[in-house]
């Protein structure tokens, strides 16, 4: 087999596409292979398909490809264009490549899989690709897995927000609760940026929306009011989300008690912050006498501490009735507790309760959306941040938008 028909093969070049030539430089460690049309070929419009004569080419171009051993392999052509009766000149696009892409398609492939192990530097060094180029293949697979997925609204649906970088800067995520997809990265966290991602779909798609689990943030509840039929049957506040307000409370009563403890000499509270904010069974065992004696000393850390512990029996019911029955006798408790951000903690959650008892109806918590908040966060620190926003959105998408990346040929 001489080179030009061993390339015809690696290639899976097919008629009419045949290749003409092929220049090996073991010393560069370069593969060039040039692909020609056979002459006389009629190709099929590309407006309408029709077999038209060729009428010019392009200017040559070039496509990089899988290696061949160790040497980098390009290929080169140039493409036809043809004069079609009814739709006039059209160029053909390359059997190999997508548009604009200064790769083949098995090479965009082998990015895409190497991009799913490592990050993008690791994929330049790897590869031998340009830092844009790279970027380019991804935000071309997540525009194509985008234009590929069919059309639906999740039935059940998470929503947070995302730290972009430190400081206040956020965006908000839409994630399908049932899949575990990132359906949506959209700027900031307004009821606009939510509001943006509902507006999408007609209000009878939007009716179909089952649940929808968010934080007690009030821009995402009135988007939700805004844009969802019967929403208010269908938020839940999450209630990692709902406990955390109330872990806050406590949080603030041990560092108000350890300052006033602090100027008596008493250091009883000194390192034990995360002692009253992990729940009781992962308190790791070396730490447990330590946190028995506190938890029974007459503080007013562990008097917040033990009304935090005993809203998580909330969650446990079974029935909306009993659990708002529960809700009120800690309510109770929590108000007669003569410390104010335990107070103004449990204020807080009366006044979304209703939203809160969804949660027997649904039984839906962001435990997802945080999985997927903890895998964004690592994607971050292997790339150490990215660069531009729009990477860090297409970066989401590619990994968490269950997206359907891949290159075909036509
Ligand atoms: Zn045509």
């Amino acid at each position: 087999m001489d080179d030009t028909a061993l390339f015809t093969k690696l290639l899976g070049i097919a008629p009419p596409w045949r290749v003409t030539r092929v220049s090996v430089d073991v010393v560069a460690e370069r593969v060039d292979v040039w692909v020609e049309e056979a002459p006389g070929t009629k190709c099929p419009c590309p407006t309408c398909a029709a077999p038209a004569p060729v009428y010019d080419h392009t200017p040559a171009q070039v496509w990089r490809h899988l290696d061949t051993c160790q040497c980098q392999t390009y290929v080169h052509a140039r493409l036809p264009r043809t004069a079609c009766p009814v739709d006039g000149v059209k160029q053909v696009p390359a059997p190999w490549a997508e548009a604009r892409s200064e790769y083949t398609r098995p090479f965009e492939t082998r990015i895409i899989d190497t991009c799913k192990e490592c990050d993008v530097t690791g994929v330049r060094r790897l590869l031998r690709t340009s830092w844009d180029a790279t970027w380019g293949v991804l935000e071309r697979a997540v525009a194509r897995g985008l234009a590929r997925k069919p059309r639906r609204v999740p039935a059940r649906l998470g929503v947070d927000e995302k730290a972009v970088r430190k400081g206040h800067t956020y965006d908000s995520l839409v994630v399908d609760l049932d899949r575990s997809t990132v359906e949506a990265v959209v700027d900031d966290r307004t009821q606009a940026s939510l509001e943006a991602y509902y507006r999408q779909f007609t209000p009878e798609e939007l009716a179909t929306i089952e649940a929808i689990a968010m934080d007690m943030w009030e821009p995402y509840i009135l988007a939700t009011h805004a844009c969802v039929p019967d929403a208010g049957t269908k938020i839940v506040f999450d209630r990692y989300h709902a406990t955390r307000y109330v872990t806050e409370a406590v949080d603030k009563v041990r560092r108000q008690e350890h300052k006033a403890l602090q100027a008596q000499d008493d250091l009883r509270l000194k390192g034990t912050k995360h002692l009253w904010l992990w729940n009781e069974e992962n308190i790791p065992e070396w730490r447990r006498a330590e946190f028995d004696a506190l938890k029974h000393a007459t503080l007013k850390t562990s008097r917040a501490w033990a009304i935090k512990e005993s809203l998580r029996g909330f969650w446990d019911y079974v029935y909306p009735k009993c659990a708002a029955k529960y809700f009120q006798a800690w309510y109770f408790w929590a108000t007669h507790s003569r410390l104010a951000p335990i107070i103004e903690a449990a204020k807080t959650l009366k006044r979304h309760l209703p939203n809160l008892l969804t949660y027997f109806k649904h039984w839906i918590t962001n435990a997802t959306t945080e999985g997927i908040n903890s895998k964004i966060q690592m994607l971050k620190l292997m790339a150490c941040g990215y660069r531009n926003r729009e990477h860090y959105k297409t970066a989401i998408l590619f990994h968490c938008g269950g997206l359907d990346l891949y290159p075909r040929a036509t």
